[in-house]
């Protein structure tokens, strides 16, 4: 072989192994450690120090028309958020005492660390009109943060996905949730890969290689035991989504 097939062959060795290197995204930031609670300014932080690939979070939009990072519709004596006013929400504090973050102050934290990417969930929404607004709201303040190059976008909704593809700027990932589109499905669609879960991924392990082949991505949820977070190593899945790092990043090690 001469010097620069050899070469070649090596680049394409080193390539093809940086694609299979799974990397690991906190869940809601890294919040069981601490005093933390999920998608809170400290799990963002936590999860910033662990130098990991991604933290996740979520985004609802209040009735007033504020976007605010928390999980669930209900946020202790409120049934919905997205049915309540942005004071109101913001006087019940969470139980480790913080506040429930605005997008705009979880992004301010996002700008701390210039490699862990921020991953945001864009929750679904009663109408359609309402989450073609709310993308459309969250792209601008991400532009706004000048965070676009660190920000992927993943939702459960069909319309959410769609809206991310026609709205948001050339290169943007969007990967789609709901785990009941193929591969090619998700391509056709213009995402740019499949984020579902842990029973949906091993009844479906060809759609890891599909996915690959077809320039997709695919994330995993949540997956937090050993013998599943080993499964998805073992799978060559580029991202584990995961309320457990810390083990994650163990078993990457070994
Ligand atoms: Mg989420």
């Amino acid at each position: 072989m001469n010097r620069l097939l050899i070469a070649a062959v090596i680049s394409i060795i080193v390539a093809s192994n940086s694609f299979a290197q799974t990397q690991v995204i906190a869940h809601r930031g890294f919040h069981s450690t601490g005093n933390s609670y999920n998608n809170t300014i400290s799990a963002l932080k936590n999860a910033q120090q662990l130098g990991i690939y991604g933290s996740e979070f979520d985004v609802h939009e209040t009735r007033d028309g504020s976007l605010i990072v928390i999980h669930g519709l209900r946020h202790l004596s409120i049934p919905n958020v997205q049915d309540e006013d942005f004071a109101t929400i913001r006087n019940l504090p969470l139980s480790n005492g913080e506040i429930v973050p605005t997008l705009d102050e979880y992004l301010e934290q996002g700008k701390q660390s210039a490699t862990t990417r921020l991953i945001i969930e864009i929750k679904s929404h009663s109408t359609a009109e309402q989450e073609t607004r709310v993308v459309k709201k969250v792209l601008a303040a991400v532009e706004k943060h000048e965070l676009s190059s660190l920000v992927e976008y993943i939702a459960f909704s069909k319309h959410v996905c769609n809206e991310l593809v026609k709205y948001s700027p050339e290169g943007t990932k969007i990967a789609y949730l709901s785990g009941d589109l193929t591969p090619e499905q998700c391509k056709e669609a213009g995402f740019t890969g499949i984020d579902y879960s842990i029973e949906v991924t091993k009844n479906n392990p060809q759609w890891i290689k599909q996915s690959h082949e077809l320039g997709l991505t695919v994330n995993v949820w949540t997956v937090n035991d050993t013998e599943n977070l080993q499964w998805c190593i073992d799978h060559g899945v580029d991202f584990i989504t995961t309320d457990n790092p810390t083990e994650a990043i163990l078993l990457l090690e070994k």
